[in-house]
């Protein structure tokens, strides 16, 4: 199967996703076939010389390459516009590469303050240790991001909309810095998924996934993938094949198969997740609610000027802080309680007390995270249904 460089044949993103096909094998396979194999064969001992020089292109061993991974990376290169890219295990595993393939002991990384738990652990207690330095800042604060550039900074990073209070970062602004100031702009779009936002168009040079969540979508594999230019992923693709974060080619034919339904289930899971933000904004049990797409969040402008729809995820304070969230969590009877999320069922988490209870009380203060805050990845139940829970769990706080 042949690598598709960032290329798509269709204009429309619904036929692309359906129609993206890497050439077929001898069968003629309507479908994307599965190579489970953890290696190639050689014709002959100079042929696995010229391989191993990188004189002749073909697959030696997947850790190295796989043409699953390859099939799933070269669709979702296309879709977010960028050049090339590769597959890793999990997303932690894509977002550590993005960070440890490009920078050495003194560089310095301008860091949006909300972005997901492990990213920050990595940032503060991992490539601290290794002499490279980050500042945070609040995502929306445009001054901000230029005020703490310095001389040694050499990347930006940031998630945007954040995880989990949706705050958005202007992409056309810090995209116009990282060109000006020569960084790398490295955005992990794993809450929008690229049928809803493609960093790259505002110039991003790295766009990191957690293909867990959205992408596969039903809650079944974990996957991550780092998505840029050419030189930058070829650069990668050396850090990656010598300390092995690969993505499995099991996980990359399911997660490939995925994205021929990503379109149909962003519309679903945001025309849900609008609806039900709705809902609870107008709800006397609730204090703010977030959501790209309503009338009062403070980004609601930006948010339409780059992003398709506001995505799947709402987050609202249950009146009555952490005790009350904890009720209304534990009398839900159909939303599931785990941590995951961008599955096709409805899945409600207690950030403070799960997903970022690692962090400390002041630094999740600074990104909104309270003690009443619920997440909910709003999955693809009918609406009536997943309102129903709600008001019933809310009425009993
Ligand atoms: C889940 C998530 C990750 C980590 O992905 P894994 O596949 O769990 O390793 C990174 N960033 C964001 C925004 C996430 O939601």
């Amino acid at each position: 199967m042949k690598r598709s460089h960032g290329s798509n044949e269709y204009e429309r993103f619904e036929t692309e996703a359906v129609r993206h096909q890497a050439e077929r094998g001898p069968y003629r396979e309507h479908s994307v076939p599965l190579y489970l194999t953890s290696s190639f064969l050689f014709d002959s001992a100079e042929h696995a010389r010229a391989l191993f020089a990188e004189e002749a292109e073909g697959a030696i061993y997947s850790r190295y390459s796989n043409p699953n991974v390859d099939e799933f990376i070269g669709k979702l290169a296309a879709f977010e516009g960028c050049e090339d890219g590769l597959g890793t295990a999990t997303g932690m595993a894509a977002m550590f590469a993005s960070l440890a393939a490009f920078l050495e002991a003194g560089d310095h990384v301008v860091a949006s303050r909300a972005i997901f738990g492990s990213t920050h652990q990595i940032l503060t207690k991992i490539l601290s240790r290794w002499g490279i330095t980050h500042t945070y800042v609040d995502p929306g604060d445009n001054e901000g991001w230029e005020r703490a550039i310095r001389p040694e900074t050499k990347m930006l990073f940031l998630e945007t909309p954040s995880n989990p209070g949706l705050d958005l970062v202007d992409l056309e602004h810090v995209g116009r810095l990282a060109g000006e100031h020569d960084l790398i702009l490295n955005v992990d779009n794993c809450f929008a998924t690229p049928y809803v936002q493609t960093p790259a168009t505002f110039g991003a040079h790295l766009v990191t996934h957690s293909a867990t969540k959205f992408i596969d979508g039903q809650g079944r594999v974990l996957g991550g993938a780092l998505l840029g230019t050419a030189p930058l992923i070829e650069e990668a693709r050396f850090f990656c094949r010598h300390t092995g974060p690969a993505l499995s080619p099991f996980n990359a034919w399911v997660l490939s198969k995925s994205l021929e339904t990503l379109a149909v289930r962003m519309e679903k899971h945001a025309e849900n997740a609008r609806l039900l933000a709705e809902h609870l904004e107008s709800h006397p049990a609730t204090g703010r609610v977030r959501y790209p797409f309503l009338p009062s969040h403070p980004q609601r402008e930006l948010a339409r000027e780059q992003m398709r729809n506001g995505g799947g995820i709402v987050t609202f304070e249950v009146e009555g802080g952490g005790d009350a969230a904890k009720r209304f969590l534990d009398s839900l009877s159909m939303i599931s309680l785990s941590s995951n999320l961008g599955d096709t069922r409805s899945i409600a988490t207690h950030p403070a007390s799960t997903t970022h209870s690692k962090l400390t009380e002041e630094e999740r203060a600074a990104v909104g995270i309270t003690a009443g805050l619920v997440r909910i990845s709003v999955g693809l139940e009918a609406f009536e249904d997943i309102v129903e829970d709600v008001d019933r769990a809310l009425s009993g706080v």
